[in-house]
């Protein structure tokens, strides 16, 4: 049986930042175990890598007080180590009318949470974004960024590795917990703390402590699509919608990566397993509970209603190229390409509430510490909220 003081589940970004937290304040014997071959395999590896200039949360929220600085932190990181960093900047536009006191909205919460927006007219628009459409201003974010999570990811796990402090078991699924002891599919795994970070299992290994009964994550699948080239050339950064504050998610977007490629995307599709990432693929014998979920938040919860009625048609081109079509001037459905891109983000539910959970949540029980609904923009915060886990939650030298 192999131990460790503390036990890891979960090796996608927050899992491999809160180890870094835990070795810069001291801890020397850490495993980090994960169900796939290597790090990063879900959310952490599939995302847009848009670091986040903490606009649309509510003052006050977790995500709000961590992503204006986990922004500025994983920069900071990507310079230090050489990974690519684009400092791209992004537009948000409004598409109607009765969008503008939304987009007014955000920059009054963008300027509460410490961030950098500028309220612009048509004429700057077109000198940021030249092909940008929007209905008379748009809100302009200087400090948003696009990074390449997989580089990010891979330099923190070299590190890790090469700290002689943190041993990674890979292959390694996490099953059920007794007091001080994972079962997993290799073998038992002692433990002093146990943290997890198992992204969209992340109630399920909860639960598995008697913990967070009244959570459920439910899976949202991001579809993308990418823009062929001359018209890829027309984006110079982000340009994003003006999304619904009042669900998490914040709409098809274009986004040129670190790479130069022109996404479109991605989806908030409701998905019928928590890696459903094909059609079929990634179903399995949850999927009638999670039909059955999804039914009962369609009844019961008008927000879940909207995503459920607005998304799916997205799986058509047709809808898809039209929703898109409303940010960017002169874009032609042949100019738009489907890509293997998809990633699925886990979405926590309050069974009790039937609410969608906006923030961040983290709980701590007994010597366990579980991270709860690692929703966007945790990849952009993951430095900040590693750090703030250690301190509080572990170390609790922090409030
Ligand atoms: C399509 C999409 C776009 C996004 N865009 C952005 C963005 O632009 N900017 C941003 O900041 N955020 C974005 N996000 C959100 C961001 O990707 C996530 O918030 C973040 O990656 C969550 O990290 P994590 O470590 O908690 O989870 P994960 O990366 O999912 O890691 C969890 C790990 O736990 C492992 N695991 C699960 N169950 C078990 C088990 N039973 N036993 C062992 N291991 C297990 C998994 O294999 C996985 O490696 C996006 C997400 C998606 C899906």
């Amino acid at each position: 049986m192999y131990s460790a003081n503390t036990v890891i589940c979960g090796a996608g970004i927050l899992g491999l930042t809160i180890a870094r937290e835990l070795v810069k304040s001291g801890h020397k014997d850490i495993i980090i175990f994960d169900k796939e071959a290597g790090p990063g395999f879900h959310a952490s590896g599939r995302n847009s890598g848009v670091l986040h200039a903490g606009i649309y949360y509510d003052p006050g929220t977790l995500k709000a007080k961590m992503c204006l600085k986990g922004n500025q932190r994983m920069q900071k990181y990507c310079e230090t180590n050489n990974l690519p960093l684009f400092k791209s900047g992004k537009v948000i536009v409004a598409r109607e009318d009765n969008e503008l006191a939304t987009l007014d909205e955000l920059e009054k919460r963008a300027t509460a949470n410490g961030g950098t927006v500028e309220m612009i007219d048509q004429t700057r628009l077109a000198q940021i974004e030249p092909n940008a459409k929007t209905v008379e201003k748009a809100l302009y974010s200087p400090l948003t960024a696009v990074v390449d999570p997989k580089s990010i990811l891979k330099k923190m796990h070299e590190e890790l590795e090469s700290s002689g402090k943190v041993r990674f078991f890979f292959n390694t699924k996490f099953l059920s917990a007794r007091t001080n002891l994972v079962h997993t599919n290799q073998g038992d795994i002692g433990y002093g703390l146990f943290i997890n970070a198992a992204g969209a299992f992340s109630d399920k290994v909860a639960q598995a402590f008697g913990i967070a009964k009244n959570y459920h994550l439910l899976p949202f699948k991001g579809i993308y699509r990418i823009l062929k080239k001359p018209a890829a050339d027309k984006i110079k950064g982000s340009i994003y919608p003006v999304p619904n504050i009042k669900n998490p998610f914040l709409g098809v977007h274009f986004t040129r990566s670190v790479h130069g490629d022109v996404y479109v995307g991605p989806t908030a599709i409701p998905a019928f397993g928590r890696e459903n990432y094909g059609i079929l693929k990634g179903i399995d014998s949850e999927f009638l509970s999670i039909l059955l979920r999804d039914m009962h938040m369609f009844i019961g919860n008008e927000k879940f209603r909207g995503v459920a009625l607005d998304e799916p048609r997205k799986y058509f081109f047709k809808h898809f190229f039209n929703d898109a079509k409303k940010l960017v001037k002169h874009i032609m459905p042949r100019d738009v390409m489907s890509c293997p891109k998809v990633g699925i983000r886990p979405q926590l539910i309050n069974t009790k509430t039937n609410e969608l959970v906006m923030d961040f949540v983290i709980e701590k029980h007994e010597n366990t510490v579980h991270i709860l609904n690692s929703i966007s923009p945790a990849f952009t915060s993951s430095m900040y909220f590693a750090e703030l886990v250690v301190n509080k939650f572990i170390n609790e030298t922090d409030g």
